[in-house]
């Protein structure tokens, strides 16, 4: 079956200081966008990615990918305008894939340093029949879910059991069939910032459909604030 990616490139760069879109930010010279869709190509089992890319950056995006292709490989790119939320920018990127692909990933250009055994790992799992397959570590941290506070602050309600949490990344893979009727069924809060979720998988959740864990990259970081940049850039001269 054929795999296409949608990498999600759409978002601002305001939490990392800059004033480029987040994708286009600089890791050791090469924008985010261009090393996570190199990642994706290097698997050898996506087909097609199709980028998005922030309305009024379209030419810029398109110039990173000379020939419509992914820098030093075959694999074709598309490059489409995404929405004001990143579920609405996953339905543009899924409108846009070309219909003989029967598998879908949604990645992250956020997150440039995921390797190609990660894409092979989510891909392997959807071939072995999994209807969506998303990445995961455990979590390090204690988690504890908190509600605004009478007097004002927050206080904690819950203290949940941090053996069974997984932190979850991307890409996340799908059976294509399965993520548009997730995205169909939540079409009314694409658009909503309140509503809108940042998690595909999570769609699918809403509809009683199991989703499949495999082992994440610790490495695999989402790059947001300018200190998850430079440890990026700090792993990134360490392979
Ligand atoms: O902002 P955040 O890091 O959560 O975004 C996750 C990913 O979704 C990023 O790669 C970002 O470019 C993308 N995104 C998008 N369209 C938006 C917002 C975010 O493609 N409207």
């Amino acid at each position: 079956m054929r795999c296409g990616a949608v990498l999600t490139a759409a978002g601002s760069g305001t939490r990392l200081g800059h004033d480029l879109p987040k994708a286009l930010v600089p890791l050791s010279g090469t924008p985010l966008v261009v090393h996570a869709a190199r990642a994706l190509a290097e698997s050898g089992v996506v087909d097609v990615v199709v980028v998005t890319a922030p309305a009024g950056h379209l030419d810029d995006f398109q110039a990173l990918f000379p020939g419509g292709t992914v820098p030093g490989g075959q694999v074709p790119v598309r490059v489409v305008v995404g929405g004001v939320t990143r579920q609405a920018s996953v339905a543009a990127g899924l409108a846009a894939l070309p219909a003989e692909h029967a598998l879908v990933l949604v990645h992250d250009a956020a997150r440039a340093l995921a390797g190609p055994g990660l894409t092979r790992r989510v891909v392997a799992a959807l071939a072995a029949g999994h209807g969506a397959v998303v990445p995961g570590v455990p979590v390090t941290d204690t988690v504890k879910r908190v509600e605004p506070a009478a007097g004002g602050g927050e206080v904690v309600v819950e203290t949940a059991e941090r053996a069974v949490l997984r932190a979850v990344q991307t890409p996340q893979g799908f059976r294509r069939e399965l993520l548009e009727r997730a995205h169909r069924a939540a079409a009314d809060r694409a658009d909503d910032e309140a509503r809108a979720v940042s998690d595909d998988a999570g769609l699918v959740e809403l509809l009683g459909e199991q989703v499949h864990l495999v082992a994440g990259e610790p490495r695999a970081l989402k790059v947001t604030t300018p200190t998850d940049l430079a440890l990026a850039e700090l792993l990134l001269s360490r392979p």
